[in-house]
Parts: C-alpha cells; structure tokens; sequence
C-alpha cells in the first residue's frame, strides 16, 4: 500500500517496474512516482518487509524507466475515487469529483496533501479533494 494513500497499492500505481529473482534472492525495482517523494524510503522498506517470507529483497529504484499517470490501472483509479481522491484525467483536463461525479470543480492550489497531488474543490457538493496530477 502507498503509505501516503492507504487502500492503494504501488502495483496498481504503476509502480512496480520489475522483479527478479535468483539465488541471492529478490530483486525488485520500482519507479517512484516523484523523485524526492518523502515516502519512497517507507515504500521500499515495506516492500521489503512484504516480501520477507519469500528471501532476502533488495529494492531499487529504476533510472531507465519514468513514471506516468498512464501506468495508474483501472484498479487503481478505481482504488483513487474511493480514497476520495480524483485520478489523473486520462483525455481532456476537466476533473471529475470523486463524491458526486460532478465535473463542475475548480483548482484551490496546484498543492495537496502530497506532492503528487492538487486541491480542488467541487461547486456542485460543496467538497473540496484531492486530484492525482497527471504527468
Ligand atoms: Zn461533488
């Protein structure tokens, strides 16, 4: 699960770029979805601790690789809306309320709780959210 958004997870996220095994043990690399996140060193750590019972785990971070908003599944943004949280818009720049579906909203900041995310807020039920940013 992503410690800054509980009941996601990083696969669903795009996160997971690619795991592999051999006689040492696991090797997982990750793509962080912004670098500098201050949750990627929790991340790595509770993979670690996720994947204990299969072998030693080193996880790494993937430098080939970038991260997108594409990579978000469908189960992820479904996982998103029941966070509360509108996922990246995938064609046009409307933003859709995760409470009521409205798309009558509006930019509050470009900031949100993390880094990855803005505030909006929705003129229709009156609740201001979260929205994944797309990258
Ligand atoms: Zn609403």
């Amino acid at each position: 699960m992503d410690p800054e958004l509980p009941g996601v997870n990083i696969v669903d996220l795009g996160m997971v770029d690619e795991i592999a095994m051999d006689e040492q043990g696991l090797r997982v690399t990750l793509i962080p979805t912004f670098l500098g996140c201050p949750a990627l060193e929790l991340i790595g750590s509770q993979v670690k601790t996720a994947l204990n019972d299969i072998g030693p785990t080193e996880v790494q971070w993937s430098i080939h690789h970038e991260w997108s908003s594409e990579r978000i599944t469908d189960e992820g943004r479904q996982a998103l809306l029941l966070w509360g949280v509108a996922p990246p818009s995938q064609r046009s720049d409307s933003v859709t309320c995760p409470f009521c579906g409205s798309s009558k909203t509006r930019s509050l900041s470009q900031f949100g709780r993390t880094l990855c995310q803005q505030l909006y807020y929705c003129e229709s039920c009156s609740q201001p959210f979260d929205r994944f940013k797309r990258i």
